[in-house]
């Protein structure tokens, strides 16, 4: 049987962890409304809602330089697959996008939202039937566009095409931005969260020195290694990409080329990515891929570049594609918003709300990300 109390966790020896004896005197302790763990875009939306909402918030979050969030290139793109078809809940989750963004990029005095096209170069004519068929279908996001501007610049062999309306979203300034608002208040721990510190009872939950009514975990795919959560069905997927100085490529448009995305980073660079691993042996950034993309830079590009830098990271992934949002079902002082896969940029924003509205307001959550759909699971 679960049993909703970190007794259980701490008495669980497969774990072997020590049994944390918290000592603090009355006067030490620090009440808030909700511990937050993490400040990737989840958790940097979640804050920002409660925030909004009046909410007295703590976040612990223990920077680390290539978090998914960090080297994510920040792509909004309303379609997917081989088919081309429009993404699920693009529609509401666009426009809710675009006003999210712009609302926290004004608190933090920061762009961090613009729409930049997708030009793309189908690498096969079976791919550009795809994109043909798309055109005439209402709300499609997809045109076709003359390809004279493009021939000094890629190599190709069929039809362009327009990927419209598309965000890229400027995750460096607003993470660094919240950032910086949240240790101006005082609501942000920079140090490493510390499972078998967490104390859990029936009215709130207790870390170190903090009580609070409730804590939500949003701390990438460490999410999947606490007991709590780590029987839902998660995956980590591992996202490779190239930083590259490719100075006569213009910056006003993201760039499609088969598997390849090209799109504007920092100082005039440019993101090139990436893989979609569900299988990997390491972490780290592989020569295997480093060379791969260098070589198809070689066919694709006519103009110079040089790579410049090279990260992977691990994307927080569900198996069944729909985030995890909302509180544990035998355990609701915990909540969770993850699994955001590779669309964490439009996911988060959306979501980060709902879990606040659902939490503050009781009101009700979307059911295919709410996590009480693994409740079996979760009693494990
Ligand atoms: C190569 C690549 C490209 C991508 N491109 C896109 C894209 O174009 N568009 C898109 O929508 N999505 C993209 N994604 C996916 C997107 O990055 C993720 O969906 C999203 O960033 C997940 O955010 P998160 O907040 O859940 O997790 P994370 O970004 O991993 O944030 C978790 C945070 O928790 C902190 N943390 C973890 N453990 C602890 C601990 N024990 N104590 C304290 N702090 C802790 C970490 O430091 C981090 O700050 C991409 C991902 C990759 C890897």
């Amino acid at each position: 049987m679960f049993i909703c109390h970190t007794d259980a966790y701490h008495s669980d020896e497969r774990r072997n962890l020590p049994n944390h004896i918290l000592l603090l005197s009355i006067f030490d302790k620090m009440t808030t409304d909700y511990l937050i763990i993490g400040q990737g875009i989840c958790g940097t939306f979640l804050s920002w809602n409660l925030i909004k909402a009046g909410k007295k918030v703590i976040v612990i979050d223990q920077p680390q330089p290539f978090s998914s969030s960090k080297v994510a290139s920040g792509i909004i793109n309303p379609v997917t697959g081989r088919r081309v078809v429009s993404t699920w809940m693009i529609d509401e989750l666009m426009s809710f996008a675009w006003n999210a963004y712009n609302e926290i990029g004004n608190k933090i005095g920061e762009k961090v939202i613009e729409q930049k096209n997708i030009i793309v170069f189908p690498p096969s004519q079976q791919m550009v039937d795809a994109h043909a068929k798309r055109i005439h279908e209402e709300n499609s996001f997809v045109n076709q566009i003359s390809s004279d501007q493009f021939q000094d610049s890629f190599s190709f062999l069929f039809k362009t095409f327009e990927i419209t309306p598309v965000y890229l979203v400027y995750l460096y300034p607003l993470l660094h931005g919240w950032r910086k608002k949240l240790i101006e208040q005082q609501f942000l721990l920079e140090e490493e969260f510390q499972m078998e510190q967490l104390h859990i009872s029936a009215q709130n939950i207790q870390y170190k020195n903090i009580i609070a009514e409730k804590i939500f975990f949003c701390d990438g795919v460490n999410t999947f290694k606490n007991y709590f959560w780590k029987n839902l069905p998660y995956i980590y997927n591992k996202g490779q990409a190239l930083i590259a100085d490719i100075p006569a490529l213009p910056q006003d448009k993201i760039y499609k080329y088969g598997n390849i995305t090209f799109t504007p980073w920092y100082d005039d660079l440019c993101w090139v990515g990436s893989s979609y691993e569900n299988e990997f042996e390491t972490e780290l950034p592989t020569d295997e891929f480093k060379q791969s993309v260098t070589l198809s830079l070689k066919n694709v590009l006519k103009i110079p570049f040089t790579v410049i830098d090279h990260f992977a990271s691990l994307r927080p992934a569900a198996l069944e594609r729909r985030p995890f949002v909302g509180l544990h079902p035998h355990c609701p002082a915990m909540g969770i918003l993850n699994g955001m896969g590779t669309k964490g940029c439009s996911l988060a924003p959306y979501f980060a709300d709902e879990l606040a509205q659902h939490v503050i307001n009781n009101n009700p959550l979307t059911p295919l990300v709410d996590v009480k759909r693994f409740s079996g699971m979760l009693a494990r």
